[in-house]
């Protein structure tokens, strides 16, 4: 797998989608998910000009920063557990999956920083049940309680869509997630600018991007997927 051409193809999809949509291509942060490959992936990517690295398990987070020189930007992409928080949270620049009250307690405990550590609030917006995050009814007391946790900058809203065949068919959900942070933002919540959306994964970046993610989170179409089998 060449990933510099792999990159060329996603920016170049991105960039379409951006004109599609009237955005600028500066506004949209590519992510490399790199929880399925090995460090000399990662590397290659950091090579083909990806400046943006999401892992979902504190081990894959620790291990690929050691090996990774080049300064780069480190995100947490995965289902947290509380007593996990103390080894990443001086790891990674922002948590992607910020979702229960307990958590937030967790982080604003351990994070020492001079500024606050930047979060995105997790959204369910399916409803599915085998997926984390916060009820889109219950999201707006959930940011507001988040400002007692001085530590804390809510920085936007993470989800992860649904699988579909058809990605046209999660569109609304990518939507509906985009009206949730413009309402949060509307608040003008001091601990919670909440700008970014960070949504859109390998089979459906395009339309997340139409939709205004500021950050997609690509795995098996960027850097691929070494765990599967080959043929
Ligand atoms: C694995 C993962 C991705 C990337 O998935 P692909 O479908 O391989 O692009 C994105 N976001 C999260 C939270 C993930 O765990």
């Amino acid at each position: 797998m060449d990933i510099k051409e792999n990159v060329e193809s996603v920016m170049a999809k991105v960039s379409a989608a951006c004109e599609r949509a009237g955005r600028d291509l500066q506004d949209v942060s590519v992510m490399a998910v790199t929880k399925y490959v090995s460090a000399e992936r990662v590397e290659q990517a950091v090579a083909a000009g990806i400046k943006h690295f999401g892992e979902s398990r504190n081990d894959g987070l620790l291990e690929k920063k050691q090996t990774i020189q080049t300064p780069v930007h480190w995100h947490f992409v995965g289902r947290l557990q509380s007593r996990k928080v103390k080894e990443v949270v001086h790891e990674c620049d922002i948590i992607h999956s910020l979702d229960r009250t307990s958590l937030a307690k967790e982080i604003n405990k351990r994070y020492q920083g001079e500024t606050p550590i930047a979060c995105m609030v997790q959204v369910n917006v399916s409803g599915e049940e085998t997926k984390a995050g916060i009820a889109p009814e219950g999201l707006e007391n959930f940011v507001r309680s988040l400002a007692s946790y001085e530590h804390i900058q809510v920085k936007g809203l993470m989800t992860m869509a649904p699988h579909a065949e058809n990605p046209e068919d999660v569109r609304p959900y990518f939507r509906h997630l985009r009206e949730l942070r413009d309402y949060i933002q509307r608040l003008k919540l001091h601990h919670a600018p909440c700008h970014h959306l960070s949504m859109g994964m390998s089979n459906d970046f395009e339309q997340a991007v139409e939709e205004g993610a500021t950050i997609i989170r690509l795995g098996t179409s960027l850097v691929g997927n070494e765990t599967e089998r080959e043929g």
